[in-house]
C-alpha cells in the first residue's frame, strides 16, 4: 500500500484550532480542484510513492504528537483511511484537512477532520459536498476561507441557513455540531473588516488567521 507524498515536514499548526502547537505534515499529491487562492500548486502533481510504514517511519523521526494529512486534496487517495487509522493505531493526535468536496466519513471519526466550504471566490463553490454538514463530529472543525463580502455573505448564510431557520439578526448562538473557523485570505481580506462583519452579525464563529503565514509570509514549501 502506498501514498503520493509531496511532502513531509515539521512547522507550526497554521489552520486549525489547533493553531500554535508543533505539528508532522503529512502532505499527499493531487487535487480535484484549482482553487483561485491555492498557495499549494506544487502540490498537484505526483511526487514519492511511500508505504504507510515508510511514512511512519519519517514522521518519528520528528518526535511530536501531532500529526496533519493535508494536500492536495487527501481523499483523493484510497489509502488515505489506512495511513490514519496507522498513525491513530501508533497514538498521535491525527488531523486531516479535506478540501470539502469528497465524504469524509471514509475516515475514522478519531481523526480530527478539518473541513473546508468552499465560498464564491474560490471558484469552486459548486463542488461542495454539503451532505458533509452531516457527518460532522463534535471533534471536527468546519473551515470557509473567504476573499471577500460576497464570500462571507455565502458562509453567514450557509450557517443560517443550515442550522438556526430563523432570519437575522440572531439573538442567541447558533447551536453549531462543530466549531465553525472564518479564515481570511492572507493580503487578500483585511482580518478587520472580517472582524467587524463577524461581530456585526454576532455569528458563532472564530476569526481566523493563518499563523504560518503571519510567521514566515515569504515561505513556500515546507511551511
Ligand atoms: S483544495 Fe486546497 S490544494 Fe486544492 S486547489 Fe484548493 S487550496 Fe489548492
Amino acid at each position: 500500500m502506498h501514498l503520493n507524498i509531496s511532502e513531509i515536514f515539521y512547522s507550526i499548526q497554521g489552520e486549525s484550532l489547533y493553531a500554535g502547537l508543533p505539528c508532522v505534515f503529512i502532505r499527499l499529491s493531487g487535487c480535484n480542484l484549482r482553487c483561485a487562492y491555492c498557495d499549494t500548486q506544487y502540490a498537484y502533481n505526483g511526487q514519492k510513492a511511500m508505504s504507510i510504514d515508510e511514512i511512519l517511519d519519517r514522521v518519528e523521526g520528528f518526535s511530536c504528537p501531532l500529526v496533519e494529512i493535508t494536500g492536495g486534496e487527501p481523499l483523493l487517495q484510497d489509502e488515505t483511511p489506512a495511513l490514519v487509522d496507522a498513525l491513530l493505531a501508533k497514538g498521535y493526535l491525527v488531523l486531516m484537512e479535506t478540501n470539502g468536496s469528497m465524504d469524509i466519513s471514509r475516515v475514522s471519526k478519531k481523526c480530527v477532520r478539518i473541513v473546508d466550504i468552499k465560498c464564491p471566490g474560490s471558484g469552486h463553490v459548486d463542488q461542495n459536498d454539503l451532505a458533509n454538514l452531516d457527518r460532522l463530529s463534535p471533534v471536527d472543525q468546519l473551515k470557509f476561507v473567504l476573499t471577500n463580502r460576497t464570500d462571507y455573505e455565502f458562509a453567514r448564510d450557509l450557517i443560517f441557513d443550515t442550522w438556526q431557520q430563523e432570519s437575522l439578526p440572531v439573538p442567541a448562538p447558533i447551536p453549531v455540531p462543530a466549531p465553525i473557523l472564518f479564515s481570511p485570505v492572507h493580503g487578500c481580506l483585511k482580518p478587520t473588516d472580517l472582524a467587524e462583519w463577524i461581530l456585526a452579525d454576532h455569528l458563532n464563529v472564530r476569526l481566523h488567521l493563518q499563523m504560518h503565514k503571519i510567521l514566515w509570509p515569504e515561505a513556500g514549501r515546507g511551511r
